[in-house]
């Protein structure tokens, strides 16, 4: 329950909803696998460093595009949510 699903965000996924994205009771969030979204994909460069790929950039929910990576916005949320679910 990390990222909201709208209607309008479900829609837009079109055929990509089912794999990134589902219920939980009446709201629809993106999918957790592995301790994240199921939309990043986790890749490795030539030099071995780790890239972190949206899958689904061009047809992400619109918190995504509301929350710029790396502004202060972001890692405010970020250390939200990890405190979130160290006090689960
Ligand atoms: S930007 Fe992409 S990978 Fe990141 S949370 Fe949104 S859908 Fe998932």
């Amino acid at each position: 329950m990390f990222v909201r699903v709208t209607g309008d965000d479900w829609t837009r996924l079109g055929p990509d909803a089912e794999r990134v994205a589902q219920f939980i009771g009446h709201r629809a969030y993106l999918r957790m696998e592995r301790g994240h979204c199921a939309a990043l994909e986790v890749r490795r460069d030539p030099d071995g460093a780790l890239d972190f790929f949206c899958t689904i950039y061009d047809l992400r929910p619109q918190i995504c595009r509301d929350l710029a990576r790396g502004s202060p916005e972001c890692h405010g949320e970020r250390a939200l949510k990890r405190s979130e679910t160290l006090n689960r």
